[in-house]
């Protein structure tokens, strides 16, 4: 006879095991430039699958462009951020460094798992490593996905009569209108089944952050990063700042933007939020259109330069306009330095410099001309500026900055005419009239009076003296004069234009 206990166990092992279905095979989802829950096409779809999801991020700085210093910095907080939402809904984050094609093959070993989901990024590099992943995946017989995510538009959809994408804003943004809204952004998904027993990278192994010197304070003080922040942040903005935004986006000693770039950098919002949120606003208080409409062809830029960055892999090492590949440029290390730690001379490129240097961004307008002053009056090549740019800006992006950098230096698509060179005094007397922008930035100067505020090297010895300023001393004089400045420029410019 068999004991009680005996039989009574066996009756448990037998009853468990007929009562737990096997669990189902999970699915790998691969976070990209997409660090965020909401209007998330692949976790959306593998979510509601209801099989387990293994949320796997992979640190590869093989393809593509690595990140610089600010960004890898955004990287770290975002990833935190982006860990904590999928802990909530029950999920883990599995972080993990190295090639990509090599990574998700090893982790959909050690998961068991049946099919790699992603959202496409409309990149040479990013696109060749799909497919590479895609054929190895399949010879595995695992299913994989790519879904839309990181654009308004595909750039397939975006062509001209020869195939090829638009080069000129105006139309491009026309046709991006004419194809009607985009699709509604999906939602969160609620819950999330973990994959169990998935080893993960410690984030601070991959260090990303600063550390010895910690230069980030400056980034931590301006900016929260994560999805809840930059949902925060549009909504703020919708109900605040888009109603003044067609006269105050150009002001920088103003609050008039949504400051929501390095968030879409990321992909902690999609374009496709954005849209619907600000038409949703516009809708609800139709005196918002016009600020909606400008903020909307702003988006329209970020897509402008993705579409070109398809089109263009090499957008921030070869020209657009091959007749400045012959272009004298006259590179200068001492000017280089001058302008990238904000000791030009010129108080609104200085403030530019300064700003980016501790908060990560710099607002439009000055961005222009700093960039102008770069190429123009130093005479230094474009690509100088965009590498300083790429490593110091939290919002570096491989299409908008080199697309901007290009279209502000004239080589660029449907750039600013080269011949047309800003004057920074000017610029600053117009943009930052009361000079407020320039006092936060450069404390030095907080005491010259409005009047004199851009152009300190015109002020008179009193006039100095009543401000603590002392040119050469504690504010350096104009590293070229303006005037002399713009002709050597033009007299560049003439030699490629025969040329
Ligand atoms: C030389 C130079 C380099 C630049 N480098 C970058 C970069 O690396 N990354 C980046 O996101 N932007 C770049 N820009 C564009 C622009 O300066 C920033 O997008 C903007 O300052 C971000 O502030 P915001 O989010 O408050 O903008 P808003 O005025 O609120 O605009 C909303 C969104 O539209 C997009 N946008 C606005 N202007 C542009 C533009 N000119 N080109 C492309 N997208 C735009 C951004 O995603 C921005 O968040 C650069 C501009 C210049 C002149």
């Amino acid at each position: 006879m068999v004991p009680q206990h005996r039989s009574w166990h066996g009756f448990q092992l037998v009853n468990e095991a007929s009562l737990t279905p096997p669990s189902p095979p999970s699915i790998i989802v691969w976070f990209r430039d997409d660090l965020r829950l909401t209007d998330h096409p692949a976790l959306h779809a593998a979510a509601k699958t209801g099989q387990p999801v293994v949320c796997l991020y992979v640190f590869d700085e093989s393809v593509g462009r690595a990140p610089g210093g600010a960004a890898r910095w955004w990287l770290a907080q975002s990833l935190r951020a982006l860990g904590a939402g999928i802990a909530a809904r029950g999920g883990s984050l599995v972080l993990r460094r190295g090639p990509a094609a090599k990574v998700i093959p090893e982790v959909v070993r050690e998961s068991g798992a049946r099919a790699v989901y992603w959202n496409a990024i409309a990149q040479a590099p990013h696109q060749a490593l799909e497919s590479q992943l895609s054929a190895t995946l399949s010879k595995l017989g695992i299913d994989s996905q790519s879904f839309p995510g990181d654009l308004l538009v595909p750039p397939s959809a975006i062509r001209n009569k020869e195939g090829r994408g638009l080069r000129v804003f105006t139309p491009f943004w026309r046709r991006v209108l004419s194809l009607g809204d985009p699709p509604t952004p999906l939602p969160a998904p609620k819950e999330l089944r973990p994959s169990p027993g998935i080893a993960s990278d410690r984030l601070e192994s991959w260090e990303l952050e600063p550390r010895t010197p910690d230069w980030a304070g400056g980034l931590r003080e301006s900016w929260t990063p994560g999805e809840a922040s930059a949902r925060a942040r549009l909504r703020t903005f919708l109900e605040q700042g888009v109603r003044d935004y067609v006269a105050d986006r150009d002001r920088p000693d103003r609050d008039g933007t949504s400051r929501l770039s390095p968030h879409l950098r990321f992909g902690e919002l999609s374009p496709r939020q954005v849209w619907h949120a600000a038409r949703f606003a516009a809708a609800e208080d139709p005196t918002l259109v016009p600020g909606v409409e400008k903020f909307l062809s702003e988006l329209g830029w970020r897509e402008f330069c993705r579409h070109l960055l398809h089109d263009h892999p090499d957008l921030a090492t070869a020209n657009l306009q091959t007749n400045f590949d012959g272009f004298p440029w006259a590179p200068d290390g001492k000017a280089l330095s001058a302008w990238q730690r904000g000791r030009t001379g010129y108080p609104i490129v200085d403030a530019g410099l300064r700003e980016l240097w501790h908060t990560g961004v710099m607002h439009n307008r000055v961005r222009m001309v700093v960039a102008s002053f770069l190429v123009k009056h130093l005479l230094i090549d474009w690509r100088e500026g965009e590498a300083w740019f790429w490593d110091t800006l939290v919002d570096a992006d491989a299409g908008s900055n080199p697309a901007n950098w290009q279209w502000v230096a004239g080589c660029g698509a449907d750039a600013a005419p080269y011949f047309r060179v800003f004057n920074p005094q000017l610029q600053g007397e117009k943009f930052d009239p009361d000079g407020a922008y320039v006092r936060r930035w450069v404390p030095e100067l907080k005491d010259m009076p409005a009047k004199l505020i851009h152009r300190p090297w015109q002020a008179t010895p009193i006039e100095l003296a009543s401000a603590g300023i002392t040119i050469g001393k504690t504010y350096p004089p104009p590293i070229v004069d303006h005037a002399r400045g713009r002709e050597r420029a033009l007299a560049a410019y003439a030699k490629i234009r025969k040329g």
